[in-house]
């Protein structure tokens, strides 16, 4: 392994590095210092240039100056220069910096761009440990592992105005990133590209990478995987044919799906690139921002990192995240990239920007170019309300087009009820069923369960005598697979 002899023969570093120390967590009590992070601020870049030459500087103070228990705002950028390096290749560069970082042991880095979140131990920094080092084992496992960069200055700062007056200049090349793919969609292409690199942390992850979905993590977009999939074929990005088209709209493709298979080792069947409520992607943790369906409105909730309140279900976005990370496939909750809300794909196998209908206001303001100009005052923020309930009402005051569907959700309803009473008149002649089961409503979702609004079961389920019919209303249910009978008896089969 290349660590080995990097660590052992070219440098002097007080604490261990490899793949060993990926996954460790610095929790607050044993936290020397935080850099960076949600209540901080700071960015990573990588860049390539013609002159890179080999220096590590710290521009602001080193750790060991900083007090214990203390938050700083940090950066690092490393600029790369070599002959076959293009510009392309950055957003894969500068994606390896989160792997660097927690190679370290007892450095814990979450995150990317200008979200980035570190922290360092108090047992490294008591053995030594320092932020030149961290700067040392970047240029290294940067020369080590790509051989096509000759040199790399890594530049770390925590002078907090320096890290304020970077910060500007990272965020406009991100947005120039972004925009290169604007304009190629997935028709457009033979392949797509997937991503394993976050499986050291969730095991079952795989990120497919296309023109019109950027990986969930935001800092990988199609061409930085295609360009990274050409320079080294046999590493974590790799290419993926498109296969045949099984579902345009939703994005099923079946060669997309076998390697999705192949890659999660068998425990993801299928995956739909646009949407939340059909095989969803899966979502390892970094992603930048969380679709969740809001059963209350038949519609969905966006929430991004950044955002620190609660959503209107009454949780904030670390506990949604805790509920669809790691690498499952939950139906209902999908994480995303901000990058992809600016697609015109954007989950259109739910029924795309219509039925959208809250967001914190931040997110709403930095991506209200894409909204459709009609939606943009209908979809609610954390000003507007803050609960369930509240949202109901924004909807129907603002006429969102979800509360048309409302509409005709209600006229179901009614039917149920009209069936309801039918049944109990045959119960009263003693003609039909003998009861009605209903299960209770509850709020509560989480996990792999899902919430149906109204559904008849059929006679017979689960043994039950066949003139015993079961309605399930607003109920929560915890299923591994459902095979939905509908009129005509044709199957649909979900998993
Ligand atoms: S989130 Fe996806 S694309 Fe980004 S590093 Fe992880 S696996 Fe790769
Ligand atoms: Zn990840």
């Amino acid at each position: 392994m290349f660590f080995n002899r990097l660590i052992g023969e070219n440098m002097d570093i007080p604490v261990s590095v490899g793949p060993m120390n990926e996954g460790e967590r610095v929790r607050g009590p044993d936290m020397y210092v935080e850099l960076a992070g949600p209540k901080s601020y700071g960015f990573e870049l990588t860049r390539v240039v013609d002159n890179a030459s080999d220096k590590v500087e710290i521009i602001g103070k080193d750790i060991d100056k900083m007090e214990e228990g203390s938050r700083t705002p940090f950066a690092v950028i490393v600029n790369v220069s070599g002959d076959s390096l293009e510009e392309e290749l950055e957003g894969v560069l500068e994606r390896k910096i989160h792997e660097i970082f927690n190679y370290i042991e007892g450095v814990m880095h979450l995150n990317q761009r200008d979200s980035l979140w570190v922290r360092i131990n108090k047992d490294s920094f008591n053995k030594g440990l320092r932020l030149k080092h961290i700067g040392e084992v970047i240029k290294e496992v940067y020369k080590g592992e790509f051989p096509f960069i000759k040199h790399v200055d890594v530049i770390i700062i925590t002078d907090p105005d320096k890290v304020k007056e970077e910060l500007e200049k990272a965020r406009e090349i991100y947005r120039k990133r972004d925009d290169r793919t604007k304009n190629l969609h997935e028709e457009d292409v033979d392949v797509f590209y997937g991503c394993i690199m976050c499986q050291s942390f969730a095991p079952t992850h795989v990120c497919v990478i296309t023109p019109d979905r950027p990986a969930l993590c935001g800092g990988i977009n199609y061409l930085d995987a295609r360009a990274a999939s050409k320079i080294d074929p046999e590493g974590a990005i790799f290419e993926i044919p498109k296969g045949n088209c099984i579902d345009e709209v939703k994005g099923i493709y079946d060669a997309v799906n076998d390697v999705v298979y192949e890659k999660s080792q068998g425990a993801i069947k299928a995956i739909a690139l646009h949407s939340v409520l059909d095989k969803p992607s899966t979502s390892c943790g970094c992603f930048e921002a969380i679709t969740f369906y809001i059963p209350e409105v038949d519609g969905f909730g966006v929430v991004d990192r950044k955002f620190k309140g609660e959503t209107p279900l009454g949780i904030p976005f670390s506990v949604l995240a805790g509920q669809c990370s790691g690498g499952q496939q939950v139906e209902g909750f999908c994480g995303m990239s901000i990058a992809y809300m600016k697609s015109s794909k954007f989950f259109q196998g739910d029924g795309g920007w219509e039925r959208i209908t809250w967001m914190p206001k931040e997110l709403k303001d930095n991506v209200k170019d894409v909204i459709p100009e009609d939606l943009v005052d209908k979809i609610a923020t954390e000003e507007d309300v803050s609960n369930i309930e509240e949202l109901q009402n924004f909807l129907k005051e603002r006429g969102h087009p979800i509360v048309e569907k409302w509409e005709s959700m209600a006229t179901v309803e009614e039917e149920s009820t009209m069936k309801e009473e039918h049944m109990e008149e045959y119960e009263e002649k003693g003609e039909g069923a003998e009861s009605v089961e209903y299960i209770e409503e509850s709020t509560e979702s989480q996990g792999s369960e899902i919430t149906v609004p109204t559904m008849y079961l059929p006679g017979g389920f689960g043994g039950l005598p066949s003139d015993v019919k079961i309605i399930l209303k607003n109920a929560v249910i915890k299923v591994e697979e459902i095979i939905i009978v509908r009129e005509g008896n044709s199957k649909n089969k979900d998993n």
